[in-house]
């Protein structure tokens, strides 16, 4: 997977609506980490069974102290998300998005996405 900075413009595929990247993280940068809001990892698993454009190959988090652990993350339950993308839409009208594996970073690695991404979701209904 390619790092993004959090609120960059997004340019991985050819798609034209302008969307901003939120999560993806690599373990060469950093990134940053505190509490989340309450719901927010729920309401990321939620997406996350919605993802779009997703591939054929599996993205193994890189921030797992170890492969083995690693792979065990690319599901949250019976949820994948070693693959795809979440997007959600702000009452701004801006579209974000981010990797499905963002509700493990969030979970397992205590990242804290940037506010204005966190109130987008959880203002979904
Ligand atoms: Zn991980």
């Amino acid at each position: 997977m390619t790092y993004f900075n959090d609120l960059s413009p997004y340019s991985y595929s050819e798609e034209n609506d302008a969307m901003l990247n939120v999560g993806w993280l690599d373990k060469e940068q950093a990134y940053t980490k505190g509490p989340t809001p309450i719901g927010l990892v729920d309401a990321l698993a939620k997406l996350a069974k919605g993802a779009v454009n997703v591939q054929r190959g599996t993205h193994f988090c890189n921030l797992c102290p170890d492969f083995q652990t690693a792979r065990e993350n690319t599901s949250r339950g019976n949820t994948f998300i070693g693959s795809g993308e979440v997007r959600v839409t702000s009452e701004q009208g801006v579209i974000y998005t981010s990797p499905a594996m963002i509700v493990h970073y969030v979970e397992a690695h205590n990242y804290l996405p940037p506010m204005e991404y966190c109130e987008a979701v959880l203002a979904r209904p």
